[in-house]
């Protein structure tokens, strides 16, 4: 592919699709590449998908940095960018953005590639937050102690963006740092997730970085005042106000949002599962499952109407949407990379899916 090409493209959404590699195709046919297609046919109906990027399902996690690296590089240059993985549980979205360590995925390419171009250091700062969003509860990943529920709110008139209270920064001074912070992360949303089955692919994860340029002066007292710490676990230089960090008056920041997106898999079979089995958390799962659906809707809906141009985005329809404002409104770069699932029986969710990416792309 052409590494440029993204790029230049920044200010719009983009949506690539990546097949999971491993069982029989039920798809009608697949075109790889740049303007790619995907082919279906579900209840005798025959659908062609134009993507802007079809992944085939031998394509390497490098194959897939490759065509997303000049837009990260992108906020260095003050540019925000958003990154999702969406699809059915299953189909590879954690293997996408995270990967294992053998075979790294999108987030530890894409900060590695960062703080190489960083380098040689002290030019920016780069501060993270890490975050996710269970059934409409946002929790921070990385407060001192354990993980803390949080209260997002719409910022003071004028301002724009949201306030997340209590929301805690840290100030990341080299890659070993954030790789320390980002398991800290993993593992706080990890221990969850032993008590509350298969929670993580019920919940949205948002990995924050945002870059600055370093400044003598930067800060005015609202910000990043301590010089950056070597130190992977000390307090947190700051905690509060999120929105200032993207769309405040402070020295221009590019920010990074990394999104590992719930399952997409519709209320009705998570419901009727949980009925096959007798579940008695029948009903909590039913509603997680709405309640899913609902902000992935929503998100639909944002990116829907940010692609129209129309007056009013409702931002404001789910916590996701409403965490993500800052990083979806005008001149940002939004990549949605769809992950589906080539099985017989997941046909109709892999219809759902690209019927999502038409859409929003
Ligand atoms: P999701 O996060 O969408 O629920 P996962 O990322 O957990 O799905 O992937 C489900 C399984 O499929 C995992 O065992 C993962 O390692 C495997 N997998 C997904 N995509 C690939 C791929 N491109 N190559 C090899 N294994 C994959
Ligand atoms: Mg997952």
């Amino acid at each position: 592919g052409c590494p440029g090409r993204l790029l230049e493209l920044k200010g719009n959404i983009r949506v690539l699709c990546r097949l999971r590699p491993g069982t029989p195709s039920s798809l009608v046919s697949s075109e790889p590449g740049p303007g790619g297609t995907v082919t279906t046919c579900y209840r005798g109906h025959q659908r062609r998908f134009r993507l802007d990027w079809v992944f085939p399902p031998d394509a390497s996690q490098e194959e897939v940095f490759r065509e997303l690296e000049p837009t990260v590089l992108s906020c260095l240059r003050g540019y925000s960018v958003c990154i999702f993985t969406y699809g059915q549980t299953g189909t590879g979205k954690t293997y996408s953005m995270e990967g294992p360590p053998e075979d790294p995925g999108i987030a530890p390419r894409a900060l590695q590639s960062l703080f190489r171009e960083m380098r040689p250091g002290g030019r920016h700062c780069v501060t993270l937050s890490m975050v996710e969003i269970y059934n409409e509860a946002v929790r921070d990943l990385l407060a001192p102690g354990p993980p803390q529920r949080l209260v997002v709110r719409q910022g003071p008139a004028g301002q724009g963006g949201l306030q997340v209270a209590g929301l805690t920064y840290w100030d990341v001074p080299n890659l070993e740092t954030l790789n320390q912070m980002l398991s800290l992360g993993r593992s706080n949303r990890a221990t969850a997730a032993t008590a509350m089955n298969q929670h993580s692919s019920r919940s949205h994860a948002l990995v924050t970085l945002t870059l600055r340029a370093a400044s003598p002066t930067r800060g005015s007292g609202t910000a990043g005042t301590t010089p950056a710490s070597a130190l992977p676990c000390e307090e947190p230089h700051r905690t509060g106000d999120w929105s200032s960090l993207h769309v405040g008056s402070l020295a221009p920041a590019g920010t990074l949002h990394l999104v590992d997106l719930a399952g997409s898999e519709r209320a009705w079979k998570a419901g009727a599962a949980c009925r096959a089995r007798g579940d008695p958390e029948d009903a909590q799962r039913l509603r997680e499952a709405r309640t899913i659906n609902r902000s992935l809707l929503a998100l639909g809906g944002v990116m829907a109407a940010l692609r129209a141009r129309r007056p009013h985005v409702p931002f404001r329809d789910s916590q996701l949407t409403r965490l993500l404002q800052p990083a979806l409104g005008s001149g940002a770069t939004v990549v949605l990379l769809l992950q589906i699932s080539t099985r017989p029986e997941d046909l109709g969710e892999t219809v759902c899916s690209l019927k999502f990416a038409e859409r929003v792309g």
